[in-house]
């Protein structure tokens, strides 16, 4: 028996659903869904994603394909009643890509296809209409020309606005017959002189490329690009779908259209689109022509015509078929729909891209009307939304003139500098400027340059344009459609308004509810949280098994993550203090005292300085724990590197400037991030240990004088091998057991150590005899365990990954295999020795989701992150813990 490469969908013969989406991808999953459902679908076949796979391989699709492709023609022309390419009665088919993971605007479609001058003839007689065959046709050579023959789009579209400017006319619909049949002579022409032969003729011969250029697309650069940003995996192929045509631009009663079944900017409950009559396909997101409101919703000005006032009866329809859909898939949709001579069809629907805010509101929504569950609800809501949500916004008592208003397409506020294409915006970027891409609409091939981008800025296109679209996956301010910038794109100038601008010059845009342009740089704000923000969060709370903790060093540090919802410090970080205004004098005087008695003056000096930072932090952290780490640093960080700052040295301390370089000199290390630091530097000036212990306990038995409840836990850096920790951790316990003997304050303090030496994590067994808490340093830990510096891996990681030798940068995303192996065995051998060890790691993976997801899975007990990922942590910690549960039950 044949391997089945085609599924069909139409009538009653669907053979796929919305559980396929592997095989058929999204669309065509959808597509058969919406067919079983009885929306009017048109009909087709699909051709499965495996297809695809086989095709890359081998090179050439499998035999059978074909056939099977023919028999399921049969099935649409029967349903039809049509003929493909026929004489009489032709049908036509698009040709649509779709990935089992929605990939907007990277693969393109192929419309009309089966159109030549036999079925020409069939059609004009049909339809009684030669202007829209003709249209329909020459679309056809322009897309089949650039989607299956890779001739560049802009040979089309220039023959077209030329042909439009020798006429005399704005839009393309206004051409006549004549002057269309003139143009596809100049398109067939100009595709002989590209390709050197005829356009094809034969309609399965355009059928059989086409459906090759999708699959062959699933390499193009741009969709490798595209899943690169966005971390989709290469190896899942995708379908190709093949559909009877309809036709949009066959009259003026008819038209095409995109809709959301909610806001996709707020989230609210309200029907959302837009709509162009006598159009087809892309022309509604590719900013041809200005779309209109399908209803009052969206409307901005009085004299936009609403689908709804137009054909109240197809609006009808179309809006019961929105409360169907977002009934059945219990999410929002974005569909497509197309209107052939006053009779309306569903082309495609899926779950649609949103911001922040409205993605959160939608997932509460539905929870609240008891249609998804808690977790469902918790693993809708994707975390890098939650970075969006901690976008910076105009400062709300700003005064600021609004030059021009556009759509409000993508979250928070931007400034930059204007930039007029996305070559400029990498080029710009790299060199360290914030940007701002400015252009008439976007496209594909921009996607590099607003990634490069801090905002973007169209004059043309809806909400749902390319730009739109693009932007709110990539969590980007966006405005688009702002209607009165003109761009000089050779004279690279701009008017926005009343206003010229020229490339270099600062804009903002603000979005909020009506996208604002403001010319010059204005402060920006960090965000607010609204009260769904909050209720999603408790619930995740109640969900997630790790403890979310916080990396902050200063008091006000402390306070922001404690607003974010942390459960106490997970790492304060001691050195950051000693740089604080002249206390790093006193620091440098210590380092380089010559004698004993000498050092522990300037230790005099920074004791009540430390102790005082301790107790502000103690005081914000009340009642929670408070993980303080002893001085970690290489000395070299400290030293006095100027000869203005030797000589204000040298002045302080009473000593020769010559005598203050050469003892620095003498300190130099050749590899200090592996020299004199962390717990060495204790071990060898135990004064300092003895310091910053005095400075923890005094401030916390003055904090506990206070009524505040205090749980300090001090962590040793660096350490690797047990004897390091043992000879600490007596020093530390001997001083804090002896202050807190003296105070009458019961307080209780714990000792532990970072794992960051790879040793450490192979000795974990011995060391946990000595430690009661364990804090994974996986920056330190990934560092030393690849070998790599962390500050030397932009030579070669970029190249790294491109390679496909690593996946990604190790420091972002922990390395499972590697270093992640190293904390399980550390994990498992120290709860071994002692069982109720407490685990948490500190490192900067402490906020990023995979990682968060391994932590769980290993069993910590806490991660801790900076402030600003706390929310983020606390989301994808119960992410983790219901995955975790689905993964065991299943
Ligand atoms: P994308 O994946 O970029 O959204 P689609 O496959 O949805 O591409 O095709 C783009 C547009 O082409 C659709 O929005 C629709 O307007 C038009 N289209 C696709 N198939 C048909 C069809 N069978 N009849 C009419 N228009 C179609
Ligand atoms: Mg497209
Ligand atoms: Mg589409």
């Amino acid at each position: 028996m044949s391997m089945k490469y085609v599924y069909f969908f139409g009538g009653e013969l669907t053979e796929g659903d919305t559980t396929m989406v592997a095989e058929l991808g999204g669309k065509g999953a959808n597509l058969a869904e919406m067919t079983l459902l009885g929306l009017p679908v048109p009909p087709g076949f699909t051709i499965t994603c495996q297809t695809c796979l086989i095709y890359q391989e081998k090179g050439a699709m499998p035999t059978d394909v074909m056939k099977q492709v023919r028999e399921n023609i049969k099935k649409v022309e029967s349903l039809m009643g049509q003929e493909f390419g026929g004489r009489e009665n032709p049908l036509l088919f698009s040709v649509r890509s779709g990935a089992p993971v929605s990939m907007p605007g990277m693969m393109d479609t192929v419309l009309n296809l089966g159109l030549n001058t036999q079925s020409l003839e069939g059609m004009i007689r049909r339809s009684e209409n030669p202007r829209f065959v003709y249209d329909s046709y020459r679309r056809f050579i322009q897309m089949f020309g650039d989607v299956v023959k890779g001739i560049s789009h802009d040979t089309f579209e220039s023959l077209l606005s030329n042909m439009k400017f020798e006429m005399g006319v704005h839009f393309d619909n206004e051409l006549t017959e004549e002057q269309l049949k003139l143009l596809i002579r100049r398109y067939r022409e100009a595709y002989v002189r590209a390709i050197g032969e005829e356009f094809p003729e034969d309609p399965y011969v355009q059928l059989e490329q086409s459906i090759e250029a999708v699959f062959g697309s699933w390499n193009n650069p741009r969709a490798i690009k595209y899943r690169s940003l966005n971390h989709i995996r290469d190896d899942m192929g995708t379908a190709v779908n093949v559909q009877a045509m309809v036709f949009g631009n066959f009259n003026q009663n008819s038209g095409t259209g995109v809709a959301f079944t909610r806001n996709p900017a707020t989230g609210e409950d309200v029907f959302y689109g837009e709509y162009l009559m006598n159009a087809q396909g892309e022309d509604v997101v590719a900013g041809i022509r200005t779309p209109q409101p399908i209803n009052s919703v969206n409307r901005d000005s009085a004299s936009q015509k609403t689908l709804e006032e137009l054909m109240p009866e197809v609006y009808r329809q179309l809006d019961g078929f929105r409360l169907k859909l977002d009934k059945h898939y219990r999410d929002m949709q974005d569909l497509e729909f197309t209107i052939q001579d006053g009779k309306l069809f569903i082309l495609q629907t899926r779950s649609g891209k949103r911001t922040a805010p409205a993605a959160i509101k939608i997932a509460l929504d539905y929870l609240r009307k008891g249609m998804i569950k808690e977790k469902e609800a918790l693993l809708r809501v994707e975390t890098t939304f939650i970075d969006q949500l901690l976008h910076k916004q105009l400062d709300p008592e700003e005064k600021y003139k609004v030059v021009a208003t556009g759509l409000p397409a993508g979250p928070g506020a931007a400034v930059g500098q204007v930039v007029f294409d996305a070559e400029a915006a990498v080029q710009w970027h790299k060199k360290g400027a914030q940007v701002i891409l400015v252009r008439n609409e976007t496209t594909p091939e921009d996607i590099s340059g607003m990634n490069a981008a801090q905002g973007i800025l169209t004059a043309m296109g809806g909400m749902t344009s390319h730009a739109a679209l693009v932007a709110r996956g990539m969590g980007k301010t966006c405005i688009v459609g702002c209607n009165t910038l003109k761009i000089d794109l050779s004279a690279r100038t701009a008017t926005i308004g009343r206003e010229a601008i020229k490339e270099g010059d600062y804009i903002t845009l603000a979005v909020g509810k009506r996208g604002e342009v403001i010319l010059g740089e204005l402060p920006l704000v960090e965000p607010r949280f609204s009260g769904d923000f909050a209720e999603l969060l408790a619930i995740a709370d109640r969900y997630r098994k790790l403890q979310v903790r916080a990396n902050a060093d200063t008091i006000k540090d402390s306070q922001q993550a404690r607003q974010f919802g942390a459960e106490g410090i997970g790492l304060c970080r001691t050195e950051h203090m000693f740089f604080e205004g002249n206390r790093i004098l006193a620091m440098r005087e210590m380092i380089l005292a010559e004698t004993l008695e000498a050092r522990k003056k300037a230790l005099d000096k920074l004791l009540p300085l430390q102790q005082g930072d301790f107790e502000g932090i103690f005081e914000a952290m009340d009642g929670l724990p408070v993980t303080i780490r002893l001085l970690d640093p290489p000395l070299h960080e400290f030293l006095p590197r100027t000869d203005q700052e030797i000589a204000q040295l040298a002045e302080v301390i009473g000593m020769k400037a010559e005598a203050v370089k050469k003892s620095a000199a003498r300190l130099h290390e050749m590899n200090p991030m592996l020299g004199h630091r962390g717990c060495r530097l204790l071990i060898t000036f135990p004064e300092i240990c003895e310091m910053q212990v005095r400075a923890i306990i005094g401030a916390a038995i003055r904090a506990a004088n206070r009524g505040i409840k205090v749980h300090p836990e001090i962590m040793v850096p660096l350490v690797g091998h047990v004897n390091e920790i043992r000879y600490l951790r007596n020093i530390i316990c001997q001083i804090a057991d002896e202050m807190i003997a003296k105070s009458d304050k019961k307080i209780s303090y714990t000792v532990g150590t970072m794992i960051e030496v790879p040793r450490a994590a192979v000795a974990a067994r011995e060391i946990a005899g000595e430690a009661e808490f364990f804090s994974f340093g996986t920056n330190d830990l990934t560092q030393m365990g690849f070998g790599f510096s962390r500050d030397d891996i932009g030579s070669f990681i970029p190249e790294y990954r491109d390679l496909g030798i690593l996946p990604d940068d190790p420091f972002e995303h922990l390395d499972q295999q590697g270093i992640g192996r190293l904390i399980e065995y550390a994990v498992l051998k120290g709860r071994e020795a002692k069982p109720g060890l407490k685990v948490g790691i500190c490192g900067e993976h402490g906020g990023d989701p995979s990682s968060i997801e391994f932590f769980h899975k290993v069993g910590l007990n806490y991660v801790s992150c900076s402030p600003f990922r706390v929310p983020i942590a606390r989301l994808a910690a119960a992410q983790a813990a219901i995955r975790a549960e689905r993964i065991i039950k299943n």
